[in-house]
């Protein structure tokens, strides 16, 4: 686990968001797996899982404040969270000004028609250049549809690590595109679903927010924050 402390981005958001837009802009490809620490505790189970997260390639950013505080609590100086969220919607902002191609992949079939609604009239300079709900059988196939299309950005929203595994079987046909895997994004983005209320992110409890929504997310979050805490507490 501590290799991927290791390789955790630990500036600031605004660095990494000139990061995203350097390389949006020299259509350079790169891969984005916003981390929790259900992450992490994936990986020490699931070999597929801990390969794409130490690929050299893979860039991992601490999105839960679960892992900005295990990462501060053993000596590591990661500056603030970057949520999936933020990045999914500067992506989109930044494609509309330069006048990118993005694809979007995922969420229920009534949220990614609102998403495509939303986004087309918000953002008239992004081109939409195809999207497909995440409940979809062959989700390879829809893949070898979306290295055809050259998108630019490319938002892969089916919850970890479905997401990140599907993306990265699928990386090296790509020459170009940012990719990133955006959990329930699509869902808050098409107004579906409400993000906590600034008070809660700000405070750092946005987790709490989403458990006092959806409470049958509890389990998840003993299965992946209690234990790990533990273990954060071992490498300390
Ligand atoms: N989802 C999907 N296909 C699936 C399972 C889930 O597209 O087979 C979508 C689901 O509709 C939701 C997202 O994946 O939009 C996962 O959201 P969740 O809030 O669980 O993700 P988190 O942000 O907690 O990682």
């Amino acid at each position: 686990m501590r290799k991927l402390f290791d390789k955790l981005y630990n500036k600031d958001e605004d660095s990494f968001y000139e990061i995203l837009e350097k390389n949006l802009k020299n259509n350079k490809r790169m891969f984005i797996v916003t981390s929790n620490p259900e992450t992490f505790m994936i990986s020490e189970n699931d070999n597929k899982m801990q390969e794409l997260l130490l690929d050299k390639n893979t860039i991992l950013v601490p999105d839960g404040i679960g892992i900005v505080k295990a990462a501060r609590m053993i000596n590591y100086d990661v500056k603030e969270r970057i949520t999936g969220i933020d990045i999914a919607n500067k992506l989109i902002e930044l494609g509309n000004s330069l006048n990118k191609k993005i694809y979007f992949f995922g969420a229920k079939p009534e949220v990614i028609e609102s998403l495509n609604n939303l986004i087309s009239e918000k953002y008239p300079n992004l081109k939409i250049v195809g999207s497909k709900d995440g409940y979809v059988k062959d989700k390879d196939k829809v893949f070898d549809e979306i290295v055809e299309l050259e998108p630019d950005i490319i938002l892969v929203a089916m919850g970890i690590p479905l997401q990140e595994k599907l993306i990265y079987k699928h990386l090296n046909k790509f020459k170009k595109g940012i990719f990133v895997g955006v959990g329930g994004s699509f869902d808050v983005i098409s107004g579906h679903k409400k993000r906590a209320p600034k008070i809660f992110i700000k405070l750092n409890l946005e987790w709490l927010y989403r458990i006092l929504k959806e409470p049958s997310r509890i389990k998840r979050f003993y299965d992946s924050n209690v234990k790990f805490l533990f273990k954060v507490r071992k490498l300390k």
